[in-house]
Parts: structure tokens; C-alpha cells; sequence
């Protein structure tokens, strides 16, 4: 969901769209209509996207659980859409400002959400856990990672911060995956699957209109979070990421791009090529920061250099062991000790 690094190049937007005000859309592609909805971060707002599809609509994503959201999407469904209704919904990932009116659109509007296994997975595992077992489990994850005292206090009251911004995940879903075809409004999209930012994200490809959905797979101006979570601790989601964007970089270049987040933009290659740049470099940091044992706390105050709150710590944590796991499957750094209560890292 948040994002929380800046990548050195921003793309440039190929149009200047007018951004769309509250509860309205603007054309962006013929048939492509955008949408914003309005979250409550530093990251201020997600994209949505309508297409024209037969006697209705498809959505992609759905902003965040919350009744000013709701509100917004009543304004769209009574002013912009002709009368007409959504017919297919279609998240991106299971991220709460993608996927968290999932089941609200189910219930107005009958339509099953489409998605991936593993983002149907992981939205409904996130929605269910809340149990004491699941904060004795994180509150582990972040003392092996080296928090203590207030850092720690305030990490483990986040508590299940993703069950926060949803509403219960459906328990059922349409699955769709890497390579499908979809007919929407007439055109093919190919799904496109990746990991990095989350197991399973769809991106939605469509040769004839030129057009990549990308949701939170490349953004225009901020770096996606990369993270390993209390789930998988052991998880090397940039070495996806990076898969990724060598293979997005294959697309056309001269595609419009409708990013989750910013602007739309073209110029996919030269993105991807920056926000690989923006890793090397937080790669580079990293592993400086380990030349004496460090714990992955140790190297987030040299990554993160600030006060953070709560809600930024669990991101800093999970973005500081992206690049330390990183590190040690590409054999530049190594356990110096791996102990219960600490884990501690060393150059190679
Ligand atoms: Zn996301």
C-alpha cells in the first residue's frame, strides 16, 4: 500500500492530464476513465481505473474501507457513469487502498472480485489475522530485528495494521494469472503477473490501446514498498522486483502508463531503469552499514535517519530487510549471529 522511498528520476508525464476532483473522472485513453480516491497517509490519494466495457463498466482496484471513500464512489455511480453499472472488478494486489471495498462492490453490485490466488490469499490471511498468536509472532520478528524499548513499543501497537483500511476480504474470488487474455470493452489485456511488492500483483497489458495498468509495479515519482514482512522472514521479494522490471522494460515504450499512484507517464524503460538505480544505490548503503556486525536495526537508523512513527517503522523495518536479504542471497553479506533474540549481519 504506502510507499515510503524516492527513486532519483521521476518520469516525465507524457499528457498533463487534469487530475480528476473528487467524485469525478476524466478520459485518459478512449474508453479508460480515472478516478481518485483519498487515503489517509503521506501518500495522499490512489488511482482507480473504469473501462468501458459492453453495457457497463470494468473497474481496476477500489480505494480504501473508509466512508468518505464510499461516499465518493455513491457521487461517480450517480453522476458519471450514465446510469450504467460496475460489471467486473478487477484488483490489482491486496494491498487496503486496492482492495479494500472488495466486498462492498460485491454486495452493490453483484460482481465477484477478480484477482490472483496469491493476492486473494494473502488479502484474506491478512483480513483473518488478529489472533494473540499473530502479535506474539511480529513482536519476535521485530526483537530478532533489533528493536527495543520505544521503537519496539511502538511497532507492535500497530498491531494487524492491514486489517485497519479494509473490509473483509471475500471468500471467493475469479482467478486469473500470468498470460491470461481478458476482453474488455472489445480489446485484449494480457495479465501480467509480478512479485516484489507483493506476491502476486496483476499488471493488465494492452498491446492495441498502448496502455499498461501498472498499479503499484512501477510508480512515477516513488519507489513501490519493498518489503519482508513477519510472514516470510526469509523472503527476497527485491530479487523479484528486479525480475520485474527487466521484464516490464520488454513492453512497448511508448505505452501511457496509469500508475496506482502519481501521474500518468511514458517513458516505462527509462522508469525502470531508475528505479533499478535507486536500489543499487540503497543496495550500496546497505551494505556499507554492515562493515562491523550490525543489527538490521543498526542499519535502518543509517537507512531511515529520522523519527518515524509507528505506521513508518513497520515499513522501514520491512524495506531495511528487503535489501539485507538481498544481500545475503547475492553472497555480499552474511549471519554473524542467528540466535533467537538477534540476528546480526557482516560484509562478506
Ligand atoms: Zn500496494
Amino acid at each position: 500500500m504506502a510507499t515510503c522511498s524516492t527513486s532519483p528520476i521521476e518520469a516525465r508525464p507524457r499528457i498533463q492530464p487534469q487530475q480528476p476532483p473528487e467524485g469525478s473522472l476524466v478520459e485518459v485513453a478512449d474508453g479508460i476513465f480515472w478516478a481518485r480516491m483519498p487515503l489517509p497517509f503521506a501518500l495522499d490519494h490512489v488511482n482507480v481505473w473504469l473501462l468501458r466495457d459492453g453495457e457497463g463498466f470494468t473497474l481496476i482496484d477500489t480505494g480504501m474501507a473508509d466512508a468518505r471513500t464510499r461516499g465518493l464512489w455513491e457521487r461517480i455511480f450517480a453522476e458519471q457513469l450514465g446510469g450504467l453499472p460496475i460489471t467486473r472488478l478487477i484488483c490489482t494486489h491486496h494491498h487496503p487502498d486496492h482492495m479494500g471495498l472488495s466486498s462492498w462492490f460485491h454486495a452493490r453490485f453483484g460482481v465477484r472480485m477478480t484477482t490472483t490466488i496469491g493476492e486473494w490469499t494473502h488479502g484474506r490471511l491478512g483480513w483473518l489475522e488478529s489472533g494473540e498468536d499473530f502479535l506474539a509472532h511480529a513482536s519476535d520478528h521485530f526483537v530478532r530485528f533489533g528493536l527495543r524499548d520505544e521503537p519496539l513499543r511502538l511497532a507492535i501497537a500497530e498491531g494487524n495494521n492491514y486489517r485497519k483500511y479494509i473490509d473483509p476480504i471475500p471468500l471467493d474470488f475469479v482467478r486469473i494469472g500470468d498470460g491470461d487474455r481478458l476482453s474488455i470493452g472489445g480489446r485484449e489485456w494480457r495479465v501480467l503477473t509480478f512479485s516484489g511488492h507483493s506476491p502476486e500483483h496483476v499488471c493488465l497489458w494492452c498491446p492495441e490501446a498502448d496502455v499498461l495498468i501498472a498499479g503499484d509495479q512501477v510508480l512515477p515519482r516513488i519507489s513501490p514498498t519493498i518489503g519482508v514482512w513477519s510472514n516470510e522472514p526469509e523472503a527476497n521479494p527485491l530479487g523479484g522486483f528486479f525480475a520485474s522490471l527487466d521484464r516490464l522494460m520488454t513492453l512497448s515504450d511508448a505505452a501511457l502508463v496509469l500508475p496506482s499512484h502519481g501521474l500518468p507517464f511514458t517513458g516505462l524503460r527509462q522508469r525502470c531503469e531508475a528505479l533499478k538505480a535507486h536500489h543499487d544505490e540503497r543496495l550500496k548503503h546497505t551494505l556499507d552499514s554492515c562493515g562491523d556486525p550490525s543489527s538490521g536495526a543498526d542499519v535502518m537508523e543509517r537507512l531511515f535517519p529520522r523519527t518515524l512513527s509507528g505506521h513508518d517503522l513497520l515499513f522501514a523495518v520491512a524495506e531495511t530487510l528487503s535489501h539485507l536479504n538481498y544481500l545475503i542471497a547475492e553472497g555480499c553479506i552474511e549471519y554473524s549471529a542467528c540466535e533467537k533474540q538477534n540476528i546480526k549481519y557482516k560484509a562478506k
